[in-house]
Formats: C-alpha cells, sequence, structure tokens
C-alpha cells in the first residue's frame, strides 16, 4: 500500500491484500520497510520463467530453445542477487527450469490467444474514499488475450486447488476489476487462468480457470474498505495483529523474520 497525502489517494496491490491475508504486521512491514524485501529462490525461478514466457509472447522468442536460454540467463543473473534460501535443492534448479519452460511451451503455450498484451501494468480507480482518501488499485497482469481472457504464470510446489482460488483468491478479482475498467473484458463474466508449471522434473502443468462478477467486484471494494480503514486509522507506527501460525511465517519464506519472530530465540 502507498498512501500519497499530496493528492489523498491509496494506492492498494493484490500482493500487499494478500499479505494482509496471511500476516497484517507483514503488510505493515512491507510499507515502513521496504528495503528488507528480498525474494527467495522460489521466487527467482519464477521471475526467470516469467521472463522466457514473455519473450516467447512478445515474438523474441519463436521456438523453445531461444525460451530456455532467455530463461537460463535471466536464472544466472538474478542468483547473483540477495535472495533467502527455502528447501529447494539448488542443483535441480536449472533442471526445472527446462521442465517447467518445455510444461508451458508443449502445454500451456498452444491454449494461449496470441497477439494480446505482455505485461500490462495498470493503475485504475476503485471507487471507494475511505477517511478522504480516494482508493486505486495497482498491478501488472503478466498477459491478457484479444478476448480478455487474462492469464497470470505461476510456478508452484504442487498443483493449485482451483475450487479454493475460485472461492477466495484475490488476484483474480482485482485482475477482473482493472480489466473491466479499462475496457478490456467482455461481458458480465470475466475469465482468469492460472498457467500452472508445477517445480519438479519432468513438471506438471494445469491451467486453472477462475470467473469473476460484479458480486466479486463489489465484495473486493467492502474487502479493501476494510483492510484500507483500519490500516489509516490506526497508522503505520506502531505494530499490527501477528499471525505466526501461517506456513510463511519462517525464515525461508518472510522478509521481516528478522525484525520479528526471528528477533525472539524461539528456534522455529
Ligand atoms: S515474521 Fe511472522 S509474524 Fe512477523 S511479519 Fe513475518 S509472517 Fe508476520
Amino acid at each position: 500500500m502507498k498512501i500519497d497525502n499530496v493528492n489523498k489517494i491509496v494506492y492498494v496491490r493484490q500482493s500487499w491484500l494478500n499479505d494482509m491475508v496471511i500476516c497484517p504486521e507483514r503488510a505493515r512491514l512491507g510499507i515502513i520497510r521496504p528495503e528488507f524485501r528480498t525474494g527467495s529462490d522460489a521466487t527467482i525461478i519464477g521471475t526467470a520463467i516469467h521472463a522466457g514466457i514473455e519473450s516467447v509472447l512478445d515474438g523474441r522468442s519463436s521456438e523453445f530453445g531461444q525460451m530456455v536460454n532467455v530463461v537460463g540467463d535471466n536464472y544466472d543473473i538474478l542468483k547473483q542477487t540477495n535472495y533467502k534460501k527455502t528447501n529447494i535443492d539448488e542443483d535441480m534448479i536449472p533442471e526445472y527450469l527446462e521442465a517447467m519452460s518445455l510444461a508451458f511451451y508443449d502445454d500451456i503455450l498452444p491454449k494461449v490467444e496470441l497477439g494480446g498484451k505482455v505485461e500490462h501494468y495498470f493503475k485504475v480507480p476503485l471507487g471507494v474514499t475511505i477517511q478522504d482518501y480516494a482508493v486505486w488499485l495497482e498491478g501488472t497482469m503478466d498477459y491478457i488475450a484479444p478476448s480478455g481472457l487474462i492469464w497470470d504464470w505461476k510456478t508452484s510446489s504442487r498443483a493449485y486447488y482451483i475450487k479454493d482460488k475460485q472461492k477466495s483468491a484475490i488476484q483474480p478479482t482485482v485482475y477482473g476489476y482493472a480489466a473491466k475498467y479499462e475496457g478490456l473484458a467482455n461481458g458480465d463474466i470475466t475469465d482468469f487462468n492460472y498457467g500452472i508449471m508445477v517445480r519438479s522434473n519432468p513438471s506438471k502443468s494445469q491451467i486453472g480457470h477462475i470467473t469473476r462478477t460484479e458480486g466479486h467486484y463489489n465484495w473486493l471494494k467492502y474487502f479493501v474498505r476494510g483492510a484500507v480503514g483500519s490500516c489509516l486509522k490506526v497508522g503505520t507506527d506502531s505494530e499490527w495483529f501477528m499471525n505466526d501460525s501461517s506456513t510463511l511465517c519462517s525464515s525461508s519464506w518472510c522478509s521481516y523474520w528478522s525484525i520479528c519472530k526471528g528477533a525472539f530465540n524461539t528456534n522455529d
């Protein structure tokens, strides 16, 4: 969340709303200590695969070998950066990258309508005002097809349980709202696909289809009103509620571990 006090606008990203769900304190630290935010080995794998997919969709890679080279080059650069190590076996990563690239190229790409917008940045008003601040949504869609179908690429340790995502995933709602607002999605139902590549060799692919309608967008407005409203009311100077029961509360998965739970020598 970014607060523009001059123009009285609060900018909200879906990742921040997800942090609010996982652990509000993590969302607060994301606002006041952005310099602590680092990715993990899982993140750099995802970023490298995204770069390869982008090169296919924008026409720079016209065959699989070129995509794999883009993925590999990006991974080589990213692994020089500061990132958190999780339980992923580092020696296996090059294999995973190639297997996941193949899962995209052979299984998912044939189902993608080409000619759409790659890495589409949006900034749109949500139509909600909280304590004199207008709320805007901000983010980047991985891909939106000419038909208005939104795609998001995911690299994951396991397949998604799509029923849960349909019920409560925030990302398809935020992106669907933005696509509708910008006139990129047609009709009353917005379609969103997760294009998932499972981190294994061979990799499995999965396409998870999610739909969003006006009811979801009105729920988003209500949900954001609660999240942003309490933040504006409480302010960011003192701690918010902490949820250490999430699997993401660990040195591997939370960027703020060292200045939060990790500072208490609990050894877990
Ligand atoms: S260390 Fe745990 S409790 Fe603290 S911000 Fe991270 S997820 Fe929340």
